[in-house]
Parts: C-alpha cells; sequence; structure tokens
C-alpha cells in the first residue's frame, strides 16, 4: 500500500520507517523493509503497527545505505510475516502496491519451471520472475524490463537488488509513484509527503514508466522502453 526507497549516505532503515510513518494515514496490516549491506541483500518484516517492526529493528537490526519499504494492505494472502513484503528471490527483493491480475498464470509457468512459491501473494509472482530471467543470464534491469512486460494490472514496484548497493528500479503502472532527488542521495516513494524529511525535489512517474536508480540520478523510460523526460517539481509541504 505504502512503498519507499533509499539510496542514501547514511543509514537506510530509520529514514525507511520514518517515511514508512508518513504512508501509515494510507492503512496497512503489516510491513516491512529490505536493505543491501556491503553487498548483502538482508530484510526484515511484522504484522501489525510499525512500532512492531521499529521493535524488530531494535533487537535485529538492518544496516546498509540502500534500502526499500512497504506498508501492505493485504489483497491476496493474509496478513502474516511470510505474506509481508519486501518479497525476496535468491538475489532479488520488491516492494509493490497493487494487484497483478495475471498472477496465477504466472505464477503456475514459474512453478513448471522450478520456481515455487513460498507465499500466498501476487507479489512474489513478480520477484520469481526476476530471478527466473537472472539465472537465465540477464543483467538486473534486462530482467525488469522483461518482467514489467508479463506483468497485467495495476502496479507500483521498486525492486532491489543483492550484490548491487547503488541500484533500484521503480515501475508505475495504474498507482503513484514519485522520484525523490537528494544530493548525491535518490529516493523513491508513493507520494511526495512521504519523501519530505528527505527532500523536495520529486518527479513523478506517468503512467507506465519505469525509471533506473543510482545515487548520480534517475533514468526513466515510457511504456514503450523509450527515455523519457519527466519534469522535477519542487512541493510545497506542511503550507
Ligand atoms: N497485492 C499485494 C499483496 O497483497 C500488495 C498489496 C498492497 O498494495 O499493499 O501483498
Amino acid at each position: 500500500c505504502g512503498i519507499v526507497g533509499v539510496l542514501g549516505n547514511h543509514e537506510a532503515a530509520p529514514l525507511l520507517v520514518e517515511a514508512l510513518k508518513r504512508l501509515e494515514y494510507r492503512g496497512y496490516d503489516s510491513a516491512g523493509i529490505a536493505t543491501v549491506n556491503a553487498g548483502k541483500l538482508d530484510r526484515r518484516r511484522a504484522v501489525g503497527k510499525l512500532v512492531n517492526l521499529s521493535d524488530l529493528l531494535v533487537h535485529n537490526p538492518l544496516a546498509g545505505k540502500a534500502g526499500i519499504g512497504h506498508t501492505r494492505w493485504a489483497t491476496h494472502g493474509a496478513a502474516t510475516v511470510a505474506n509481508a513484503h519486501p518479497h525476496r528471490a535468491g538475489g532479488v527483493a520488491v516492494v509493490h502496491n497493487g494487484i497483478i491480475e495475471n498472477f496465477r498464470d504466472l505464477r503456475a509457468e514459474l512453478a513448471a519451471d522450478g520456481y515455487v512459491q513460498e507465499s500466498e501473494t501476487d507479489t512474489e509472482t513478480i520477484v520469481l520472475l526476476v530471478k527466473r530471467a537472472m539465472d537465465r543470464g540477464a543483467a538486473p534491469v534486462e530482467a525488469a524490463k522483461d518482467t514489467l512486460a508479463r506483468l497485467h494490472g495495476a502496479f507500483a514496484l521498486c525492486f532491489l537488488f543483492d550484490g548491487h548497493d547503488d541500484l533500484m528500479i521503480a515501475a508505475r503502472k495504474g498507482s503513484p509513484l514519485a522520484i525523490g532527488w537528494g544530493e548525491g542521495e535518490m529516493f523513491v516513494g508513493s507520494d511526495a509527503i512521504a519523501l519530505a524529511p528527505m527532500t523536495d525535489r520529486i518527479t513523478y512517474l506517468e503512467e507506465g514508466d519505469w525509471a533506473v536508480i543510482t545515487r548520480a540520478g534517475a533514468e526513466i523510460y515510457d511504456a514503450e522502453n523509450r527515455r523519457a523526460n519527466r519534469a522535477e517539481t519542487r512541493i510545497q509541504l506542511d503550507a
């Protein structure tokens, strides 16, 4: 329901939790974050209020300056830790808002290839598609691009990759997503309000857009995979 992503110069976990708090108004039943630290992807997830995730992080911290976070409003699969986001398959993690309409067909196709889901969500199907593409030799950007072409439905997505602490891939179709620009830092959020503590420089992805994001900036592509220029706006908050 709420998405956030950080490629920062400070520890990501506190920024992610703070941004998720600013998305609480959307409602949620569980929450989680994933980071890449020293090249290694790891995650923490908790059912219920964000304070449960915060408590978990006190006892079980998650270091790293690159990360993604999510507040989930379950549509497919109960509100359990196993169904909470970020979903992960091997070296790929994703957070997802919305619904993948054709996930049952995709899940069956993946299972026939030996890629079996651990959760009941439509979201895990996405991450397994990316993993399969990477297992077949695709680089992260290629794998994400090919996966997006297979998805029907409404979604906002943000991917993070093991071994890559300067890469996020974001996509928007039927569910809003904003990219935030910092000084040598980049951010992703369901809305600009989530990113307000980090930046007021925002680029909204348009319908069908996807973006390759590093600390140096964002390359945005349209639904036909052509480079797209999207305006940067300064948003005024707490006016
Ligand atoms: N359909 C996904 C799920 O049930 C995402 C729900 C959301 O937007 O939070 O896990």
